[in-house]
C-alpha cells in the first residue's frame, strides 16, 4: 500500500526523483535530507507502514542485513570509523516523518555525543514491576 499524501512513499517509489545509494523490489536506500553527517542515509520500504509495529516480518527481516552492508561501505568507502542505526517510533521518540526508515549515519570520531540518554539507576523491585507490565504484553 502506498500513501498518497506521504513524502517517503513518493521517494521510495520514484515518483519524486532523489539521488539512490540501493534499490530492489522492496527497498529504496536514499539520503537524507539533512544529513547529521557526511554520507547519512535512510533505508525506506517501498510500502508504507507508519512505523515498525506496522511492518511485515519479511519487510523487517531485510532491514538489518542491508544497514549491515551500507554501513560496511561507509567504513571502507567514506573512511567512516564506525556507524549508528536509528530507528525512530512515535513522535514521543522523535520520529518526524511516519514512514517507517532507518536511519545509518556514518561516524568519523570527530562527532560531538549523538544518539544519547541519561543513564538512571533503578531498583531490583521496580525493575521485576516493569518486567512484568511487558511480558503481559508480549
Ligand atoms: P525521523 O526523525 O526519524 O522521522 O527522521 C526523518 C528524517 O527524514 C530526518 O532526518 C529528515 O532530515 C529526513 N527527511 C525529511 N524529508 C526528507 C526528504 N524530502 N528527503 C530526504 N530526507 C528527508
Ligand atoms: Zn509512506
Amino acid at each position: 500500500m502506498k500513501d498518497d499524501n506521504c513524502i517517503f512513499c513518493k521517494l521510495a517509489n520514484g515518483v519524486i526523483p532523489t539521488t539512490t545509494l540501493y534499490e530492489d523490489d522492496s527497498y529504496r536506500v536514499i539520503f537524507d535530507a539533512n544529513p547529521a553527517t557526511e554520507g547519512h542515509v535512510l533505508i525506506l520500504p517501498k510500502e508504507h507502514y507508519a512505523n515498525l509495529t506496522e511492518l511485515p516480518d519479511e519487510i523487517a527481516s531485510g532491514v538489518m542485513p542491508l544497514a549491515g552492508k551500507i554501513g560496511k561501505a561507509m567504513l571502507s568507502g567514506l573512511g567512516a570509523k564506525g556507524f549508528n542505526v536509528v530507528q525512530n517510533n512515535g513522535e514521543a521518540a522523535g520520529q518526524t516523518v511516519h514512514h517507517f526508515h532507518t536511519h545509518i549515519i556514518p561516524r568519523y570520531g570527530t562527532e560531538k555525543e549523538m544518539v544519547l540518554w541519561k543513564p538512571n539507576e533503578v531498583s531490583a523491585e521496580k525493575l521485576s514491576e516493569t518486567c512484568e507490565k511487558l511480558r503481559k504484553a508480549l
